[in-house]
């Protein structure tokens, strides 16, 4: 199923399809349901779908489900905070940012990028549990395709990517990062 085009936008990267998600359904699922880090954790398969690249005893790092750019990858501590700064120690919150930068590092090995965008966003009214966004601007972007409009569902749509090739990109991301110190 071929969704809206957006012009202006890149229509292809690789050989994959731009759509629009049900966008009032996601917003609804992220400010009514339960947390989505906490629910891929326990393994809910409401969350199926977000192939994780890396995990250990304090964080977890998956593929954005609904990715704008492919290779989106989503970073974020195993237990439930919710202030960027404000619920970490400074080692804590640097260990974090370690793993940010290997899991960047090895995202841009996979897939190129021509810069990599790295932020933490959320909302404490959906979607609170922190995590960082990890996302490679593909090379070549045309200027006012790339920063927000790059990055926002709204503007860019979804990649429409198998699953089997995510299960796959999330497997090649996570062997990258293990040469990655
Ligand atoms: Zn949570």
């Amino acid at each position: 199923m071929n969704g809206p085009a957006f012009p202006g936008m890149m229509a292809r990267v690789g050989t994959y399809e731009r759509r629009a998600p049900d966008l009032d359904a996601y917003h609804e699922r992220a400010r009514t349901g339960p947390c989505f880090v906490c629910g891929i954790l326990a393994g809910d398969p409401d969350f199926a779908g977000h192939h994780v690249v890396y995990e250990d005893d304090h964080a977890v790092a998956f593929l954005n489900r609904w990715p704008t750019q492919y290779g989106y990858t989503l970073v974020a501590p195993k237990e439930h905070r919710e202030q960027a700064t404000a619920d970490f120690t400074v080692d804590e919150y640097l260990a974090l940012q370690r793993l940010v930068y290997r899991v960047a590092e090895a995202v841009r090995g996979e897939v190129g990028a021509e810069r990599m965008y790295v932020m933490s966003l959320g909302s404490n009214r959906g979607n609170a549990h922190v995590h960082w966004h990890v996302v490679p601007l593909p090379p070549g972007t045309p200027y006012d395709e790339q920063q927000f409009a790059a990055l926002m569902l709204e503007t860019a749509g979804a990649l429409d990517v198998p699953e089997d090739e995510k299960a796959d990109l999330a497997a090649r991301i996570g062997r990258r990062m293990e040469s990655t110190p």
